[in-house]
């Protein structure tokens, strides 16, 4: 590979437009080791994956990464990656753009050395090992073997930071909170056909690694997806909602129905499925409280590293009346596992918001208030949970990839959190409706933003303003009640559009939901074309009228 080849950050901005040049202001000039380098964080978080899978490498190769977790209630995570095959000159091993050397992120990777493994797997000669902008450089030539050493830091990021993203990665009570996109460096240009994870857990603490890397014992062969299948995290900042009244009475789970987690092995070993999956992964150990409930064909898991005021028993039977009804929805689950998190949010500054919900892969994390109380978490943090378990359709088993859908995927996934909250008892449809009133009042209706620019335009751009995040947000739910209505009018049967997302998702192939795929599933579910209306209502600054029909 030539040494002038662009940076994995370069590449990614080329692929989504835009001028690298700008991304660099701070960071030309030569670069120290450990320097802080300023690199915006949204990148991180929009299909990084894709550019590591380009194959360029005659013979793919294999990689092992060993994580131990005897220094993790400390906050470091001992990486040791196993490279084996036809292995390059020179492997190129970097971190997805936008994290590596970021402090910001409170994620520090360092200390790295390598090695020639010989056929025992005993440390052979040492390798040279190069710093480059976005990680290391490696000399392989000529080696079938080699195992490559790093450390990652986790620390704890003040909370006058506001990108939620840069709080994924953190320590919490006991251990630590690591997203496969912060810890896992990855080769670039050279294919790899097999990958594992083995967990070295030597002081038995309790584990967890949701979906998608969590397949124990899977035989799973790894297929070498398209490039554009990596999946992303997202975010759904603002979905805390105003507490209504009457709010049916607090549930206590059956005990007979929650299980406590398994004993936690001292070593796991897991296959993910591909370089997307071990991005989006998520690793957490420490003092946690797991409990998993079976839903037809899936796990539910809720896990906390918090003591919250209300019986995490409660919450699992709030957390499975959710999965149950969004699995009922579409037909069935898109993965085995589904894992809720609960953690404290500690985001403080001026425009933080009360609760954040982040899902990555099938995981969705949330974090809220320690204070948080029963009635809180059924009338706030349950939409933030059924939004973001909603991604699990429509997000990931459909996936999200192209900006000019976002209004679509985000429109329709909290429009549907609100029917699926209340579908499953959680919300009464009184409380529902003046949820969505509100927020479509203040959000669309008032937004300063609706006279500049259309909803799929608002949409699309993922780190705008607080105003334009509202108003595509909202602006998305509005399209989506406006395009089920026509839809209904001139079909007339009730909720077309439901029809055209259950469509999406039994004829999904893994290929991302375009505006083109968009239109050809309304057409064969419900034998309308709607690019016109499309071209009118939502990619156009055209005021949408209100919803007669909000649940
Ligand atoms: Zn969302």
């Amino acid at each position: 590979m030539s040494d002038n080849k662009p940076s994995a950050l370069e590449n990614y901005i080329s692929k989504r437009g835009g001028d690298p040049h700008s991304w660099f202001r701070d960071m030309e000039g030569p670069l120290p080791t450990h320097t802080l380098i300023r690199v915006f964080s949204w990148v991180v978080i929009l299909g990084f994956a894709a550019y590591f899978l380009v194959p360029r490498a005659p013979e793919p190769i294999q990689l092992t990464y060993e994580l131990d977790l005897a220094m993790a209630p400390s906050g470091t995570l001992v990486v040791t990656m196993i490279a084996e095959g036809d292995l390059p000159g020179r492997l190129d091993l970097e971190f997805p753009p936008g994290v590596f050397g970021d402090l910001r992120n409170g994620v520090n990777p360092h200390g790295a050395t390598a090695h020639e493994l010989n056929p025992d797997g005993s440390p052979g000669a040492p390798l040279a090992v190069e710093r480059t902008r976005d990680g290391w450089e490696v000399a392989t030539r000529g080696i079938k073997r080699a195992g490559f050493i790093y450390q990652v830091d986790l620390t704890f990021i003040q909370g006058l930071e506001e990108d939620v993203r840069r709080h994924i990665s953190s320590p919490v009570a006991g251990g630590l909170r690591a997203a496969g996109f912060e810890i896992f460096l990855q080769p670039v240009g050279t294919e790899v056909d097999e990958l594992a994870v083995a967990i070295h857990n030597p002081k038995q603490l309790e584990v967890i690694v949701p979906w998608p890397a969590l397949m124990r014992n899977s035989d799973r062969t790894l297929a070498a997806p398209p490039p554009e299948l990596a999946s992303q995290a997202n975010i759904s900042p603002g979905q805390g909602f105003e507490p209504g009244l009457d709010i049916p009475p607090v549930t206590t789970a059956d005990p007979g129905k929650a299980a406590p987690s398994e004993p936690v092995p001292s070593n796991v070993l897991y296959h993910p499925r591909d370089l997307a999956d071990l991005n989006n992964s998520l690793l957490i150990c420490g003092d946690l409280q797991v409990m998993n409930v079976q839903v037809r064909e899936s796990v539910i898991q809720l896990a906390t590293d918090n003591t919250w005021s209300f019986p995490l028993g409660s919450a699992l039977d709030m957390v499975r009346r959710i999965a149950r009804t969004e699995m009922a929805f579409f037909g069935s689950a898109p993965t085995s596992q589904i894992t809720v998190i609960l953690s404290a949010n500690r985001v403080s500054g001026n425009g933080s918001f009360d609760i954040y919900g982040v899902h990555t892969g099938n995981s969705v994390l949330v974090m809220m208030d320690p204070q948080t109380t029963w009635g809180e978490l059924e009338t706030q943090c349950a939409s933030v949970i059924a939004h973001e378990m909603f991604h699990g359709w429509l997000g990931e088993a459909i996936p999200q990839q192209d900006p000019d859908m976002l209004w679509f995927t985000e429109g329709a996934t909290t429009w549907y959190a609100a029917r699926m909250l209340t579908a499953a008892g959680i919300w009464k449809p009184d409380h529902a409706r003046s949820v969505l009133e509100d927020r479509l009042e203040r959000d669309y209706k008032l937004n300063p933003i609706k006279t500049q620019m259309s909803v799929a335009a608002a949409a699309a751009q993922v780190m705008a303003s607080n105003d334009q995040i509202r108003f595509g947000y909202a602006g998305g739910v509005q399209a989506c009640m406006n395009l089920d209505q026509w839809l209904a009018e001139l079909t007339g049967r009730s909720r077309p559009l439901d029809q055209v997302l259950r469509h999406l998702y039994e004829y999904r192939d893994g290929t991302p939901l375009t505006r083109l795929s968009f239109e050809a599933a309304v057409l064969e579910a419900t034998g309308i074309d709607c690019k016109v209306w499309l071209d009118e209502n939502v990619y156009r600054k055209t005021t949408l009228p209100a919803a007669i029909r909000l649940i």
